[in-house]
């Protein structure tokens, strides 16, 4: 395919890692680098798979050099060559990096960590793709809120949503962050409420009132939401809202009883089963027999892979600022380099 759209990838751990090999999976991308702090062994790693490392600065660029690993500039080099940067740096390193993007005329992506006003416009595929046509500068929401919102917007579009509560039980730290606790706590998250996460929701979906309360608990690999929901529509049953949550993209169901996903430790080992790269659940995963509806209200248990969740939607970012492919076309065309299937339940 001929004009690929050239994207950079700036910052390499947890989230850079997983969107540089999904952008280099597409065949209307093409990858022109990744830039690192440090020339550690995600370094070489990303050398081996044929990418170009970048620098983020002259000191990092020096410790390439003397490490003996090839280094191809600064991230601003980096930057020069590409249509469209992804920033995968840590929480507000992004909104410092962005004079870089505007001074040379790119468009960006930032990730969750950032405040919505660094791109004054917050991104779920499914939810507002259409609305992101043009933009310069787009934020991929958080993980907890990618699930929250892909959940949540097609249970409104159905059902209509008078008032959302979520309690979430956050992982701790990612698997690799072995300096991060806690080890033996329950930290609320924060003790006052709201958490932060129901406003990140109104950044993608204005009209849902949400309230959300946090928890950190000891485990590093999934966050685990409990919602509860007020429905509008008065004919909802328990039967037409799983009928709905199976027929919606990027969402996984899973059953307790039939199948004996019991805990989010299964749900891992259903994505290590499934030879899925790093164990990676790009889907928002609901238990299917939590699922109920008494009176208005709805109740249900999502579990949200914090590392993956959010690879697919830098992927559409780039179709939807752009304005190359449609929405449906492009979450297809992502969801089948991902090899995320169509539907679920
Ligand atoms: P991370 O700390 O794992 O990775 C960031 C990397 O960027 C690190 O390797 C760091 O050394 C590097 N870096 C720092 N400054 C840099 C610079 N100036 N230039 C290039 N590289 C630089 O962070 P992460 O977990 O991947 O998070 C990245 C963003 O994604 C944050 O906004 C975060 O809030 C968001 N996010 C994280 C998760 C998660 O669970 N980890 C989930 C969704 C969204």
């Amino acid at each position: 395919m001929t004009n690929k759209i050239k994207v950079a990838v700036n910052g390499y751990n947890v989230i850079g890692r997983r969107i540089a090999d999904a952008v280099s999976a597409q065949d209307d991308m093409e990858l022109i680098g990744v830039a690192k702090t440090k020339p550690d062994y995600k370094a070489k790693i990303a050398l081996e798979k044929g990418y170009k490392v970048y620098a983020a600065d002259e000191k990092g660029k020096k410790s390439f050099i003397d490490a003996g690993l090839e280094c191809s500039g600064l991230s601003k080099d980096m930057v020069a060559q590409a249509d469209i940067v992804l920033d995968a740096t840590p929480d507000e390193v992004g909104a410092a990096n962005k004079a870089m993007y505007a001074s040379l005329g790119k468009k960006a992506v930032f990730q969750g960590g950032e405040e919505h006003e660094v791109a004054g416009f917050s991104f779920v595929a499914q939810c507002n793709y259409d609305a992101a046509r043009g933009k310069q500068f787009l934020r991929a929401v958080s993980c907890n809120t990618t699930g929250l919102c892909r959940s949540l917007h097609a249970i409104d579009e159905s059902f209509g949503i008078s008032k959302a509560r979520v309690v979430i039980a956050r992982r701790a730290a990612d698997p690799d962050e072995s300096s991060k606790g806690p080890i033996d706590a329950v930290v609320l998250d924060p003790v006052t409420i709201p958490s932060h996460h129901g406003p990140d929701v109104n950044t993608v979906l204005p009209n849902i009132p949400i309230v959300t309360l946090a928890m950190k608990i000891p485990t590093t690999h999934m966050h685990l939401h409990s919602l509860i929901i007020s429905l509008k529509q008065r004919w909802a049953t328990t039967d037409k809202v799983v009928e709905v949550l199976s027929r919606t993209p990027r969402l996984m169901l899973v059953s307790g009883k039939k199948d004996g996903f019991k805990s989010t430790a299964n749900v891992v080992d259903l994505a290590r089963e499934m030879n899925r790269p790093r164990n990676d659940l790009y889907e928002a995963v609901i238990w299917r027999d939590s699922v109920k509806v008494e009176g208005d209200e709805l109740y249900f248990y999502m579990g949200v892979d914090q590392e993956a969740i959010v690879t697919p939607e830098n992927v559409d970012a780039i179709r939807a600022m752009f304005g190359t492919m449609r929405k449906e076309e492009s979450m297809k065309k992502t969801d089948a380099s991902l090899d995320i299937a169509p539907h679920y339940g």
